[in-house]
């Protein structure tokens, strides 16, 4: 354990030991009425917008207003191609490789794309497991794909719960789940970080235990992708989507990623909604000469229309720091952040609320949620008065999300001064 201290000076400290501390300038802060920078830990919600964004999107507008369709070939950053350039950047983010990824769409249109190609029931094996509490978009999605297959959701979705009286879910019950309906399983979703309770899952374990069972692994990694460190490809996962409007940074409703397995990226046999995207490109611009769909061998085979350059400049933009910091330095200085916060917050002994976030390094990202027991919209409204940005879920929960990009240990520590003056 990392030695802390509850005074001010040693929150100075640790920011001019932080070797990303540099970052912080490199993002636009957003101000009280008085122009000082609020406490902004909803990094978790939206990432805030890095300073060089701004001026690439500004180029790709340029290159619009003075080239318009010649900009697809202009270099740099021709537009064509520009999506397929992003692919390694971000593989490397999430432990993939480039042929595996995809950015495209948003994430829950990229779910049931997913779903689609890879949830495939038969009369026997047709059920859906999820973890919970679950994000409303993705219980709509999986839902919906279970009647549109003509199964009724009430007999065919398992959610996986807490044990009674306890917020987060326990390895074991999930695997004891999987055992359990091995044989009428088609499909595992689990989040990887969960929005709610901010636990991160023993992927590689569970995904090996749906495998074990013959059952497809998939997940979305919302709150996970650019907060924890992944290896999809080597943990075997099935398919992931995530967004890149959270902790990637790249702005609201910003284009999301999708990874398909290598086996099934390259399974060209497999079925799927096919637009001109997702063709081969040697053939995509005969047009009406060659009407017989030829999927790309690669995860860009799931690509439906051509790309939105605007809303994929934001993520070149994001990927290109995070390459630079470098996620395994960004989550070591996250496990402290947030490992300080946990330890100043416990240090309270407040009565009026607890964290449910699992405390163990390997389950828990940048995200700590904090239940309240007693008034908690007052409380979250009292943070929000005294400049700490962080965002409230029903019926219980305050999320605050130190992030290591942007964010400093001082904040940190004034945000639990506020808590305790509540
Ligand atoms: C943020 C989030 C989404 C968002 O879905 P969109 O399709 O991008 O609007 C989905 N699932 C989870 C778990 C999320 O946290």
């Amino acid at each position: 354990m990392t030695y802390f201290s509850a005074d001010e000076s040693h929150a100075i400290a640790l920011d001019q030991a932080d070797p990303l501390a540099s970052y912080r300038e490199q993002f636009f802060l957003p101000r009280d009425p008085n122009g000082d920078p609020l406490i902004y830990f909803c990094g978790n919600s939206l990432g805030l917008q890095p300073k060089q964004t701004r001026e690439i999107v500004t180029q790709e507008m340029d290159k619009w207003a003075t080239l318009a369709v010649e900009g697809h070939f202009q270099t740099p950053r021709p537009w064509y191609g520009y999506q397929e350039r992003l692919a390694e950047p971000m593989a490397n983010l999430i432990g993939a490789r480039p042929d595996e990824v995809v950015l495209m769409n948003s994430l829950t249109v990229n779910l049931h794309l997913m779903l689609v190609s890879l949830y495939r029931p038969t009369p026997t094996r047709y059920k859906i497991l999820i973890d919970s509490p679950s994000f409303p978009s993705d219980t709509y999605a999986v839902k919906s794909q279970l009647v549109h297959h003509g199964f009724d959701p009430a007999n065919s979705l398992i959610q996986a719960r807490p044990r009674s009286g306890e917020e987060t879910l326990h390895l074991d019950d999930l695997q004891q789940l999987i055992e359990d309906h091995q044989h009428e399983l088609a499909l595992v979703l689990l989040g990887g970080v969960n929005f709610y309770t901010g636990q991160a899952h023993e992927i590689a374990t569970l995904a090996a235990s749906a495998h074990q069972a013959g059952v497809c692994f998939g997940l979305d990694l919302a709150h996970a992708a650019g907060n924890i460190p992944l290896a999809l490809h080597d943990w075997g996962i099935d398919f992931a989507v995530w967004c890149t409007y959270k902790y990637l940074n790249s702005g609201p409703g910003s284009v999301g990623g999708c990874f398909l397995h290598e086996r099934h990226a390259k399974d060209t046999s497999l079925p799927r909604f096919a637009g001109w995207w997702g063709n081969d490109p040697e053939t995509r611009f005969q047009m009406q000469l060659l009407p017989e769909f030829v999927p790309q061998p690669t995860a860009d085979g799931w690509q439906i229309s051509n790309p939105p350059i605007l809303s994929l400049a934001p993520v070149a933009s994001s990927l290109e720091i995070f390459e630079q910091a470098g996620m395994p330095k960004l989550r070591e200085k996250s496990l402290r952040l947030t490992g300080y916060a946990r330890w100043l917050i416990e240090r309270l002994g407040s009565d009026r609320y607890e964290i449910i976030t699992p405390a163990e390094p390997e389950q828990h990202g940048c995200q700590l949620s904090l239940y309240v027991h007693d008034r908690p919209q007052e409380l979250f409204s009292a943070l929000r008065s005294a400049g700490v940005v962080g965002d409230f879920r029903q019926p219980n929960v305050v999320r605050i999300a130190p992030m290591p990009l942007y964010n400093t240990f001082h904040e940190v520590w004034r945000f639990v001064r506020v808590l305790e003056s509540l």
